[in-house]
């Protein structure tokens, strides 16, 4: 049974383009108060943004409401919207109905609607001047950037935290990090301060979606492709990039569904430029291959990013880079990781004793390093060293024994009955989130 509401309407108000930064306003249905944060949402960038006309300024804000506003039957009300962008909503909005047939996205259109507010018709026709990648600094980005040295490609480096990474000690060691990366590699550096809660409360939109979800968050199911995607798009327009590559997360083979998949991502243009999924084929290891066959030539000290904002060495992502590194004969402590004796035991220790979850995901990436270990596995010589024990004791690893799934009960009686609550009474969202897990 789905439940469809009466139309409820979030309209942007006033769209307010000014040195760098795009201020939006915009209002809300009473009774959808529960999905949204405040009637502000700010972006700034390192450019001037003397390019940027209402049309495109307005893509960020509306690739951030599109999704909720598909779910829940909310008309979009834009004073403008790039033709070209809008026009690819449709195809993103069948994609998430696809891979997400419990949510109920829908296909008809892209559910926005014009009214024109006699604002600016200034339109500059735009020169191009090459191509971009989103870069965090991390494994993904890297091996994009290399994959596309030869075009040198701009660096996008979205602040999306809520802390001002110009400041915060470790985060602003990690921005000056990508800064002098660009510098050496004598590319564009852009960045898009963009903090991803201010528009969406992620916290009741997760409470609503994510048993539809396999148990995990809007953000990582549905939003942060088309979110860093469209942060970036005033920036390559005002800049002229008209090809934005956006590293992956997975190889194509993991087919769980994801909102930064290829299917997403590949779909999304705008007036003067087009979204590339890049290295959609490879998977994190052969990344690493593209990485050390690069990295080892720059005359410049690189961290390459894990768990934010540096990495800890100690948590599962920052050991599959270590391992990952290892195997094509990099050095970890060269790239920002500490690597003592007990590292290796450590990580075989917590991947034994289940300490760390083997989910969908995680799995998905284990199995890919496994696959290309290369030290012999029935050597049990007991003068091996901590590392060459661990990849004989990986190498023979059975995953499914550790596989943990993420299991989606089946609620959804009582997720209906729980909406219908929650669009009667918005506040109540907030009162009654503790109590949920037993419902
Ligand atoms: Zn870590």
């Amino acid at each position: 049974m789905t439940i469809r509401m009466p139309m409820r309407k979030i309209h942007l108000t006033d769209v307010d383009i000014e040195d760098g930064s795009i201020l939006y306003n915009y209002t809300y249905s009473h009774s959808i108060s529960h999905l949204f944060n405040g009637s502000q949402f700010k972006i700034s960038y390192n450019t001037s943004l003397s390019n940027v006309n209402e049309s495109i300024a307005t893509i960020p804000f509306v690739a951030n409401v599109a999704p909720i506003s598909w779910a829940e039957d909310i008309e979009i009300i834009v004073p403008s919207i790039d033709k070209r962008f809008a026009d690819s909503l449709i195809s993103v909005r069948k994609e998430l109905n696809r891979m997400y047939p419990r949510v109920n996205f829908g296909s008809e259109s892209a559910n926005i609607h014009i009214q024109d507010s006699g604002g600016s018709r200034y339109d500059p026709k735009r020169k191009t001047s090459g191509s971009a990648t989103l870069f965090s600094g991390g494994v993904d980005g890297y091996a994009t950037y290399f994959n596309h040295r030869e075009e040198s490609p701009a660096l996008l480096f979205g602040e999306y935290k809520p802390v001002d990474y110009d400041t915060h000690p470790q985060f602003k060691k990690l921005k000056e990090n990508v800064v002098g990366f660009a510098d050496v590699e004598e590319v564009g550096f852009n960045s898009i301060d963009s903090k991803y809660k201010q528009l969406i409360n992620y916290s009741n939109v997760n409470l609503l979606y994510k048993d539809y979800l396999s148990n995990y968050s809007w953000w990582q199911k549905v939003q942060h492709g088309l979110f860093f995607v469209s942060s970036a798009i005033p920036a390559c327009y005002d800049k002229g990039y008209d090809k934005l590559y956006f590293p992956s997360s997975f190889a194509t083979d993991f087919s769980d569904g994801w909102a930064s998949s290829a299917s997403i991502i590949n779909q999304i243009s705008w007036k003067s430029g087009v979204c590339q999924h890049d290295l959609t084929d490879t998977t994190r290891q052969e990344k690493w291959e593209l990485i050390a066959n690069n990295v080892r030539a720059i005359d410049q000290d690189i961290i390459i990013q894990s768990c934010e904002p540096l990495p800890c060495s100690n948590c599962q992502h920052c050991a599959r880079n270590i391992v990952g590194m290892y195997i094509e004969g990099l050095n970890p402590e060269q790239y920002g990781y500490s690597v003592a004796d007990e590292t290796f035991p450590n990580i075989q220790q917590k991947i034994e004793s289940k300490e760390w979850k083997m989910e969908s995901v995680n799995k998905y990436m284990w199995q890919d390093i496994k696959n290309h270990t290369r030290i012999e596995s029935n050597n049990t010589n007991e003068l091996l060293n901590s590392e060459q024990k661990f990849f004989g004791w990986l190498s023979k690893l059975n995953l499914d024994n550790y596989e943990v799934k993420k299991e989606s009960g089946n609620l959804d009686k009582k997720m209906e009955i729980f909406k219908l609550l929650l669009n009667h009474s918005p506040t109540l969202a907030n009162h009654i989130r503790r109590g949920y897990k037993s419902i």
